[in-house]
């Protein structure tokens, strides 16, 4: 009998269940309902997928886009499991084949909408009966909650599938934290004593920052600089921002498109598949953008305008890193744009909810302002605990940086005593790092403060000197030559009643994709594989394989075909078809750069 870890390896090419997905699937496997609450990117699509390819008969996904079933129908071909979509889209030919080959029970999995699944009375649900059903998965369930941001009124027809096929298990998913919302899909799909599922809304891959919007679109054109090549969503306020963004990146050479709701239904189509298939690399949008994008590989999502509340912040930055791989989220803040807000959360004649955006939109504000781990802080907003330092959004790295600075404080105010409140910034340091320089007088040569700080560098001095000024511990002294001089809180500090804390400059850290070593050069190569391959398949190239796989290959250089299957994201389909492709790019870097394989130092993760 096979089961699900062979499933897991030989079709998808993964090593290890995550999260909960095991017992997900066994949930299933005992025809048991399950609700599965899991973040963005946490590996929903497999907690059906598997149990489908376990059971006999057609598991029936229901999904509410268009562009989703026709990318999960993709990815699952790819890995040689028969799976199909019916939806608006298709013509009446495509319609019947379909029905001929579930009547073959040739197809595993059947990606639906709800109106085609329940509309035009039914008629598709009787031709159903015929086959043996034995699965339902309701994807995004949160759209049949009046309660949550999407709702979808198609949604609310599934309520009579569960009184027409009382036998059949049904698993709902969705990535939607409030309680409300989850209660409401929980009576709204009559589940039967679920399992409930609930994972952590921790996206731990995402770096947050937030920062001052003080020459916002310079920073952001440094930004976007340093990380050419990279996939990212730009988010604005307003079309016409949308436009004007859009306009100046493409003037500085960026692959980049507007999308909002004044372009036609067409234009945004096109701008969006342009984005998915990478010959687009930046979207700037309005929020109108993003639902429904199973793009994997969104490096950056940059928000150049107040997001409107904490769902939002969470829901727009979460396109970022669906892989697993680093991904940033930076969002520019203005009290500006709280005014601007303020007004756009005034519902005409409904007091009530404007009072509930206006709060919203506060705590959004909040967030920005507080010097608290951005991490934290939306979890908590969620109900979830956290620790109280992340280790990667902007607070917690700078306060890591923080400092007890006690001595060298000491060291500098003794030598501005040394020197008798009579010399300059430049003098000081030099004296204290011990220069040669014919500047420094014999005399001061010979005090035993000359040149205790020589174990720090001249810019490091300046540094500390510039916030001992700061804070107070020294001030200068006259404009045209000013010289360094004690104040009344310099005496504590010498005395060592004071403790000083400096905070590290901030070093230019190189932002990598991985902890590990990777080479960057066979990267890039992979990627360009992986257009190829992707242009022949005509799907996107993230479908192929994740930015996840190609830098394990670029991370282990496999050299046989067998190390290849050790790479995560090689099932046997996939082996077959595209690993001598990726295997060749690899043992010609090797080569030519006389690298060796490291694929004996791959741990599995769990
Ligand atoms: P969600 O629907 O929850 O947003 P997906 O089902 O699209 O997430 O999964 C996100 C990514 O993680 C996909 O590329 C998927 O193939 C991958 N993935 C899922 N489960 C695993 C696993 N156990 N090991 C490795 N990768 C996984
Ligand atoms: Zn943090």
């Amino acid at each position: 009998m096979t089961t699900a870890a062979q499933i897991l390896k030989t079709k998808f090419g993964y090593e290890s269940f995550r999260f909960n997905q095991e017992e997900i699937i066994q949930t299933i496997m005992q025809k048991r309902d399950a609700f599965v609450l899991m973040p963005t990117g946490g590996g929903k699509s497999l907690c059906y997928q598997i149990p489908a390819l376990l059971f006999d008969g057609l598991t029936i996904v229901i999904s509410p886009l268009i562009a989703l079933m026709k990318d999960q129908v993709d990815a699952l071909r790819l890995n040689g499991i028969s799976a199909a979509y019916m939806n608006s889209s298709l013509d009446s030919g495509e319609i019947s084949d379909i029905y001929e080959q579930l009547n073959r029970s040739e197809i595993k999995l059947l990606y639906v909408s709800p109106e085609r699944l329940l509309g035009n009375n039914q008629q598709f649900l009787v031709f159903l009966r015929s086959l043996k059903i034995s699965l339902f998965a309701i994807d995004e369930a949160h759209c049949i909650s009046s309660w949550g941001h999407d709702f979808r009124p198609e949604y609310r027809m599934l309520s009579s599938l569960k009184k027409e096929f009382p036998t059949v298990p049904m698993i709902a998913l969705t990535a939607t934290a409030d309680h409300l919302t989850q209660d409401d899909i929980l009576n709204k799909l009559k589940l039967k004593n679920p399992n409930v599922f609930t994972s952590s809304f921790n996206r731990p891959n995402i770096h947050y920052s937030i920062e001052p919007k003080r020459k916002m679109y310079e920073n952001v054109l440094e930004y976007l600089k340093e990380h050419r090549g990279d996939s990212g969503i730009i988010y604005v306020l307003s079309r016409k921002s949308a436009e004007k963004m859009a306009d100046k990146l493409k003037k500085a050479g960026f692959l980049v498109k507007p999308y909002h709701a004044g372009l036609s239904a067409d234009k945004r189509q096109k701008h969006q598949d342009l984005f998915i298939k990478d010959q687009v690399k930046i979207m700037v949008a309005t929020i109108a953008f993003g639902m429904g994008i199973n793009k994997s590989n969104v490096r950056f999502v940059i928000h150049a305008d107040l997001p409107k509340n904490i769902e939002s912040y969470y829901q727009e930055t979460g396109r970022a890193g669906r892989d697993g791989l680093k991904s940033e989220a930076i969002l520019y803040y203005s009290g500006g744009d709280v005014i601007k807000l303020k007004r756009f959360a005034m519902v005409e004649n409904n007091p009530e909810q404007s009072r509930v955006m206006l709060h919203k939109l506060s705590q959004m504000a909040t967030l920005c302002e507080a010097n608290a781990c951005r991490r934290r802080a939306i979890l908590n907003y969620f109900g979830e605990d956290a620790p109280e330092n992340c280790g990667s959004c902007d607070v917690c790295l700078t306060a890591r940086e923080k400092f007890d600075g006690t001595v060298i404080a000491q060291k500098a105010l003794s030598a501005v005593v040394r020197l008798e409140n009579r010399f300059g910034l430049t003098y000081v340091v030099d004296f204290l790092r011990g220069s040669k320089s014919e500047r420094i007088s014999d005399s001061h040569k010979n005090l035993k403060t000359y040149g205790i700080g020589k174990d720090i560098s001249k810019e490091d001095w300046f540094h500390y000197f510039k916030d001992l000024i700061s804070f107070n511990y020294l001030k200068q002294i006259g404009s045209e030559y000013p010289v360094l001089s004690l104040t009344e809180k310099s005496k504590d500090v010498l005395l060592g009643k004071e403790k000083v804390y400096f905070v590290k400059s901030k070093e230019k850290k190189e932002s990598t994709l991985s902890e590990l070593p990777y080479e960057k050069e066979l990267f890039l190569k992979l990627k360009l594989a992986r257009i190829d391959v992707a242009q022949k398949e005509n799907v996107p190239a993230y479908l192929i394989f994740s930015d996840a796989t190609l830098l394990e290959l670029a991370t282990y250089l496999p050299q046989l075909l067998e190390d290849v299957r050790k790479i995560s994201g090689f099932g046997d389909i996939k082996l077959a078809k595209y690993g001598k492709i990726f295997l060749k790019e690899v043992v010609e870097y090797c080569a030519q750069k006389k690298l060796t394989s490291k694929i004996n130092e791959k741990i599995y993760k769990r």
